[in-house]
């Protein structure tokens, strides 16, 4: 069944001016593309007795990641206007040209939106949505959660992170991935061209979470993805309820330019088939072998030792690699989280 849409040009999409105690699904309107059809984001928008604060939530940034994408419809779905101060602005296919390809990059440009913040509004199809959504739907926010997963290739732990700032959006970031739920929090230097270098740029306070991926959309991860929607509501007083206020066991603040990049870590040496000898969160040691290159006849054609000691955090699940193709990103966190950090 297909809902009623309210269909806006992105210019014109202003909460502030809907109505309170108020729900609808909209596309919210960037460009035409050739055939005529609209290069569109699809919104949902939940608003209650106040104006309150402004939690925009977004999902497929990457268009092979779905477990943000449902979790933002469930939420919408389960959100009473009459029990909520504040407003839920959800975009649950941030990359619909990736996503209809079940693609990380769009299929006409083959550009990585999260490479391209803060976009433009003169580029390729993917630089005008990043360029739509910086211009015209961040700077109406309070916070922004952006759910990610592992998509096609990779599975990742469960994690909430932050790109680490000074001051009062420091702070709240810290609180609100804290508060989302998951087991381990991630604070890194940050790198440019994310949503959350664009909240960055706009003083906003932003947060991303990360669901297992692996090409699937669990039950499961869906259900975390949803509680941890539930709970930045929460910490931003927009619905009642509880939400974890006290740091998980992994709370990791790694400073420095480049520290979450997930995809430069363990290089495979050479192309061929990746068999892992370990699993997402396994403790290895410095040096311990994370999997093996083979080649299609058997041959074993090259071991992967780990970079250094710290737990599995990001994990090739697709065999299929290229020389160069990140196989594993090994966090330098120790074997039990009251233990310093590793050398
Ligand atoms: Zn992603």
């Amino acid at each position: 069944m297909m809902h009623d849409v309210q269909s806006t040009a992105v210019d014109r999409f202003h909460l502030d001016d809907l109505p309170l105690e108020f729900k609808q699904r909209f596309e919210v309107v960037i460009d035409c593309l050739p055939d005529g059809q609209h290069l569109a984001l699809p919104a949902v928008v939940a608003r209650g007795t106040q104006p309150g604060k402004i939690l925009l939530c977004v999902g497929a940034v990457h268009g092979d990641e779905y477990e943000g994408a449902i979790a933002i419809q469930d939420i919408y779905e389960e959100l009473q206007t009459d029990a909520m101060q504040g407003s839920f602005l959800g975009i649950p296919v941030m990359n619909g040209p990736a996503f209809v390809g079940a693609l990380r990059e769009g299929v006409w440009d083959h550009l990585n939106l999260a490479r391209v913040f803060p976009g433009s509004a003169t580029g390729s199809p993917t630089l005008r949505i990043a360029h739509a959504f910086h211009q015209h739907l961040l700077p109406q926010a309070d916070l922004l959660l952006d759910i990610h997963s592992g998509g096609n290739a990779y599975a990742i732990q469960h994690l909430s992170g932050y790109q680490l700032r000074e001051g009062e959006v420091g702070r709240i970031q810290r609180q609100a991935a804290i508060a989302f739920g998951a087991d381990v929090v991630w604070g890194t230097g940050g790198l440019p061209g994310r949503t959350l270098s664009s909240a960055g740029q706009l003083g906003i306070p932003a947060i991303y979470a990360e669901m297992r991926g692996e090409g699937r959309c669990r039950a499961g991860d869906l259900e975390r993805a949803k509680q941890g929607i539930r709970n930045v509501l929460a910490y931003l007083g927009i619905i009642e309820g509880a939400y974890p206020a006290a740091p998980p066991s992994y709370l990791v603040e790694m400073p420095g330019p480049g520290t979450g990049h997930l995809q430069a870590d363990h290089p495979s040496p050479t192309s061929g088939i990746f068999v892992p000898a370990v699993d997402v969160w396994d403790w290895v040691e410095a040096g311990q072998i994370i999997g093996q290159i083979r080649h299609p006849d058997g041959t074993v054609l090259a071991q992967v030792p780990s970079a250094r000691s710290g737990r599995v955090l990001f994990l090739r699940t697709l065999p299929r690699v290229f020389a160069g193709d990140t196989v594993a990103f090994v966090l330098p966190v120790p074997k039990h989280p009251a233990e310093p950090v590793p050398g």
